[in-house]
């Protein structure tokens, strides 16, 4: 299995591999090409290392340090709220709400920054969650018409569909906490479960105010306006001063830190338990990550064709580290779905008013240099989704007004 960091992927590499050319982790299905990513002496990345050491962690100590922590924030709060869970109704909002909640018995404010793009069973799911976990909850909503032109704005400021949502998650519960004065801010997944960017031993990136600034939305807010957009506009987005959260010494734990994080176990306990729900994601084999919103496909599509690779080989270099899948097979997985059109790029064009061609032309333009002589093969989607790629609440109000297409049902 050695490969040396110069050898070029061997011929029958190559010729199973979804993007012949590409180098490829010689133990899951990671390309080069993945941000942050770095192959050892062996050819083997960053993340798979990572699970390595979460193997070799005294998880029974990090527990010991999380109940401090917990014991101590709950200590402080009197009679306010113990911390703020930040949640989406994804399945690490159910776990994290019943780590909290029925574990360490805590009294969290739920805060949810809403990208507007809520699926059916997104929508379900929060509010499944509030329930079952008898959840306080502040929730943000973007106006439609705003939503619509940072969809546009954000393609050619970041590169993908969903500068609003990177940003909104990480500036929402900030304003929170501040204004709030509650200062511990809970997680879920660590940055270190399946990312290059840091390892279970050397955790680089630490949750910070510039956090979701540094790990996806890449703009602050005050970058982001020009054009149509006003400061105005992007006040919802603005994070708290560098003195207001020192102020109220606001912090951030991710429970995979402290917890052993196993994303399959955990969506099955989820929904026996608490019936959350699963549903169909575009460009993933899995329905379990980011079920909450219509718009992942269309933001893993654009991940695709600037890098190479999607949502399909995140799962699926996850499942080859677990043991759940061959490194083979992943790569028939990442094939059959990374490289799929989603049906949602439909509703993406027609609320950025993008043609299809200046879509590719666009990010086709952002294409990272070591693929620039490679073939990014895409294939068009020969089925229907499962559930509608168009946000509930539109399609609510579509059938309401009798509107036979929610599209066209006064969005902004
Ligand atoms: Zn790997």
């Amino acid at each position: 299995m050695s490969q040396s960091a110069t050898t070029p992927p061997s011929t029958r590499d190559a010729l199973r591999a979804p993007i012949p050319g590409l180098r490829y982790c010689v133990r899951c299905c990671t390309p080069q090409t993945q941000e942050g990513v770095s192959f050892d002496e062996m050819g083997i990345c960053t993340a798979c290392r990572s699970s390595e050491q979460k193997m070799h962690i005294d998880w029974v100590q990090r527990e010991a340090q999380l109940r401090k922590i917990i014991e101590e924030a709950k200590a402080k709060a009197g009679n306010g709220y113990d911390c703020i869970l930040p949640i989406s109704g994804g399945k690490d909002s159910f776990f994290q709400a019943h780590v909290l909640v029925k574990v360490y018995g805590m009294k969290p404010l739920a805060v949810t920054f809403s990208h507007n793009w809520f699926s059916e069973t997104g929508f379900y799911n929060l509010q499944r969650c509030l329930e079952v976990f008898n959840l306080d909850h502040l929730q943000f909503t973007p106006a439609r018409g705003l939503v619509n032109k940072l969809a546009r704005k954000s393609l050619g400021a970041i590169g993908d569909s969903c500068w609003h949502c990177h940003s909104g998650v990480g500036a929402f519960p900030l304003q929170v906490a501040t204004r709030f004065k509650i200062p511990l801010l809970i997680w879920g997944e660590s940055v270190a479960e399946n990312d290059g960017r840091a390892t279970y031993k050397c955790p680089a990136v630490k949750f910070d105010r510039d956090y979701f600034t540094k790990i996806s939305a890449k703009l602050t807010a005050e970058e982001m306006v020009g054009g149509d957009l006003t400061a105005q506009d992007l006040h919802p987005f603005t994070l708290p001063s560098y003195q207001e959260i020192e102020d109220t010494g606001v912090w951030g734990i991710h429970l995979g830190d402290y917890v052993f994080w196993d994303e399959e176990r955990q969506t099955e306990f989820i929904r026996d338990t608490y019936g959350w729900r699963e549903t169909e994601i575009e460009g993933a084999y899995k329905g379990y990550k980011s079920a909450e919103c219509i718009m992942a496909g269309v933001h893993d599509f654009t991940c695709y064709l600037k890098r190479g690779f999607g949502r399909a080989t995140w799962q699926a270099s996850v499942d080859v580290r677990n043991g759940l899948l061959t490194r083979e097979e992943g790569f028939e997985l990442v094939k059959k779905h990374d490289q799929e059109r989603p049906g949602a790029l439909d509703y993406y064009l027609h609320i950025t008013g993008l043609s299809e061609d200046e879509f590719y032309d666009h990010i086709t333009s952002l294409r990272l240099q070591d693929l620039k002589h490679l073939d990014v093969p895409v294939r068009s989607k020969d089925r229907e989704n499962a559930e509608r790629t168009i946000p509930f609440v539109q399609q609510i109000i579509a059938k309401h007004l009798g509107a036979p297409d929610p599209r066209v049902a006064r969005e902004s």
